[in-house]
């Protein structure tokens, strides 16, 4: 099922919990597989059980929330591909319609305005830095630092923007200027010239923060 079509028929029978996940693409099926998390929830704090056929085994199986494995972005599905979702159940709250509305409103705005939702892209090309960055000449040169410490996690975009990579391109993709994290397609790009843009963030970030970028997207055909 889409997640847009779930979220809606949420809103419309005054159940919350989804309005995070608002404006995010795909179907619930690949959210749980990806653990997909957004405004500091993710899918796996809603999951309480998962169908899935194995298809190695060629059985039907359910996954209680702990035998999905969850973890940032990521979950046994996403380790076995044999693993097929066929049904997730969620566990919602009541809640007046009208303040889940509000909350899925006040998202897809957020996202319009911080996201390069104009132009084609994959979303986020590069997973946050799930750790610390300890260099004091660092934390000195970039006090926001401070605050991504606290909480262990330092912004994919953020340390691409503060490398001066916005706008880079190479052919027809480009680092947003909206949102360093997205690659866009503002014109005729191939593969290849996002995998030469990727190549370039990765290098630059090492040089400037030490850190090794993990890519959020996955490849296919390479
Ligand atoms: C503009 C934009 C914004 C985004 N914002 C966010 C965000 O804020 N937070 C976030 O976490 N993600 C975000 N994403 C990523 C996006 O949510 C994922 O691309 C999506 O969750 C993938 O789900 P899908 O159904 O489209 O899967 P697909 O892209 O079709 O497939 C992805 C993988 O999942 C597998 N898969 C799909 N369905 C199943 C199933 N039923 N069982 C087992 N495996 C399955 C496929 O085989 C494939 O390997 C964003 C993407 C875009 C383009």
């Amino acid at each position: 099922m889409k997640l847009e079509k779930l979220i809606n028929a949420s809103m419309k029978t005054g159940l919350t919990g989804l309005e995070w996940a608002a404006g995010i693409p795909g179907t619930m099926g690949g959210a749980v597989r990806g653990n997909i998390e957004a405004f500091g929830s993710s899918i796996s704090q809603l999951v309480k059980k998962v169908q899935v056929f194995d298809a190695k085994k060629e059985e039907i199986k359910i996954f209680n929330n702990k035998d999905c494995e969850f973890k940032y972005k990521n979950s046994i599905f996403k380790q076995n591909p044999n693993l097929i979702i066929l049904s997730v159940e969620i566990k919602l709250k009541k809640c007046e319609k009208e303040k889940i509305k509000k909350r899925i409103c006040d998202n897809l705005n957020y996202r319009a305005k911080n996201h390069p939702l104009n132009f084609p892209s994959a979303g986020c090309v590069f997973k946050n830095y799930e750790s610390k960055i300890a260099s004091h000449e660092l934390v000195k040169q970039f006090p926001e630092l401070k605050e991504f410490n606290k909480k262990k996690i330092i912004p994919a975009g953020w340390l691409i923007e503060k490398c001066g990579l916005k706008g880079s391109k190479v052919g027809g993709a480009e680092i947003s200027q909206k949102h360093a994290n997205f690659i866009i397609n503002s014109g005729q790009a191939k593969a290849n010239d996002v995998l030469e843009l990727i190549k370039i963030i990765k290098k630059k970030v090492i040089g400037k923060f030490k850190i090794k970028l993990e890519e959020e997207i996955q490849y296919l055909g390479f």
